[in-house]
């Protein structure tokens, strides 16, 4: 099989490793569609440690199933599947208490392990969710964006009527807005790119804030009628600066740091708000156990990611888009892989 391997700060290669044999409880998936991740490009920058090297690269994956396990039930070959990237331990405290997203151990395969930028991947059955026939490939790698997006909306108790403040228009931005519009919530967008708030807008959006050429506290202000909003995700690595997040919930309201563990800008700025307004602020880094329930909202059509891919390129040009993202230090949306 064929795999992108980091081996070392800007040391990314097309290797040609042996084939792996499915093993008790595991599939084999050919590759059909993957996509490049901020994780993937701050490795290469040297911007995240390596856990281990060399390692395949890729946490998104969408594949067809060509082979399963003796004991494997509810998979056959040919079925289309999305990879969840993240293992639990099934043994700590979190877990047992049922509560696997926030366990000790947790494992995400293309960081902390191999990843799935291959031809071919031997998964764990458990990690694979089978997808509907109307679910494109092209939106089925975005999985993960909407579970996470998920989680963030339960964990911050979003609730019907509530206003969420958005920093960060990137496509986790973009997708968590629609999400909460599902939840009945009115979600707020800001940015400072004024083409991915369009897309936003054009996705539905009603709210986007540019701040650029506005100022975001007076626009909040007017839409929440004086109370500002009772709820903030701030969207990491958006370059949005989350010290000013703070001004805009309301007294007493929630706050979310949203993105991928081990992956943070340094945060600098005044954080006085927090206890000036008595914030709860909570971290969100994951969608694990909501994969059903993202898959569900692309096949219901009720999340379109459709805009939110920036390029597509060919498996054998991955290391060549890599190189591209760790250059341009610009908005993150998604460049696709097909194989
Ligand atoms: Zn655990």
């Amino acid at each position: 099989m064929k795999a992108w391997r980091i081996h070392d700060k800007e040391q990314l290669t097309l290797d040609e490793l042996p084939i792996q044999s499915v093993g008790e409880g595991c599939a084999k998936i050919k590759t059909l569609v993957s996509g490049i991740s901020l994780t993937d490009i701050l490795m290469y920058r040297g911007q995240l440690v390596l856990r281990g090297a060399p390692m395949i690269i890729g946490r998104q994956c969408v594949g067809m199933v060509t082979e399963v396990g003796q004991d494997v039930t509810g998979l056959q070959r040919g079925d289309r599947v999305v990879i969840d990237p993240f293992v639990n331990c099934k043994n700590c405290t979190a877990c047992n208490a049922g509560r696997s997203d926030e366990c000790e151990k947790l494992i995400c395969n293309g960081v902390d392990d191999n990843g799935f930028m291959s031809d071919f991947i031997v998964a764990s059955s458990n990690a694979l969710y089978k997808l509907p026939e109307r679910i494109k490939d092209s939106d089925a790698v975005f999985t993960e964006h909407i579970a996470l997006s998920i989680n963030t909306v339960n964990k911050l108790n979003l609730e019907k009527g509530e206003h969420i403040v958005i920093v960060g228009a990137n496509a986790l931005g973009i997708i968590l807005a629609q999400v909460a519009i599902y939840n009945q919530a009115v979600p707020i967008l800001i940015d400072t790119d004024a083409e991915n708030l369009a897309i936003a807008e054009e996705l539905g959006i009603y709210y986007t804030i540019n701040s650029v050429d506005s100022d975001p506290m007076k626009r909040i202000f007017t839409i929440t009628g004086g109370k500002m909003a009772e709820t903030v995700a701030f969207i990491n690595m958006a370059q949005m600066a989350f010290g000013r997040s703070l001004d805009y919930a309301a007294r007493g309201g929630r706050v979310a740091m949203v993105g991928w563990a081990d992956v943070a800008d340094e945060i600098t700025g005044r954080f006085e708000a927090i206890l000036n307004k008595q914030l709860k602020v909570i971290g969100v880094n994951n969608g694990v156990r909501m994969f059903p329930a993202a898959i569900n909202l692309l096949a219901t059509r009720t999340v379109d990611v459709s805009r939110l891919v920036r390029c597509e390129v060919p498996f054998s040009e991955v290391g060549e888009a890599v190189r591209a993202g760790a250059e341009n230090d610009g908005r993150y949306m998604k460049t696709l892989v097909r194989f």
